[in-house]
């Protein structure tokens, strides 16, 4: 159930997988100049990820600083999360959030991840998961909430 965000290295690999029947075939057009072409290929193809995937970073950055803190707190990568199907399969919510949820706040409603044993503070109202149960504090005490 719980599932991690697809990690940068398999969506390239992915990008890469798709890209090589381009680089044979153009490899047995090209037959005599095989080794370097494919080379040159190779080379394009990396250096197109990476040009992408800065380029989209510095526009995210430069658009919008503070969403771009934001997602890069969350540890999301804006070039990544952008790649839809066959190179990127996780859901809008593992995007976001890192893993599907398996829980939602009692106080606002917040869809969390939450860990038997561990304390969590939902970061949408700043209710706590503490020994199990939900806490909420009133500005005095502890509150648990039902
Ligand atoms: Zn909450």
């Amino acid at each position: 159930m719980s599932r991690e965000r697809t990690p940068e290295w398999v969506c390239q690999l992915r990008f890469y997988v798709i890209c090589i029947p381009v680089g044979i075939i153009a490899a047995i057009a090209l037959l005599p100049f095989a080794v370097p072409m494919l080379l040159g290929f190779g080379l394009t193809l990396v250096i197109f990820w990476n040009f992408t995937r800065l380029f989209t970073n510095a526009v995210v950055r430069v658009a919008d600083p503070e969403t771009y803190k934001a997602m890069r707190d969350r540890g999301v990568d804006p070039f990544v999360a952008s790649l839809g199907a066959p190179l990127n399969f996780d859901s809008e919510e593992v995007r976001l959030r890192g893993l599907t949820h398996n829980a939602s706040c009692p106080a606002c409603a917040d869809l969390l991840w939450i860990n038997p044993g561990l304390t969590l503070t939902c970061p949408g109202c700043g209710a706590c998961w503490h020994n199990d149960q939900w806490w909420k504090w009133n500005g005095s005490q502890w509150i648990l909430i039902q």
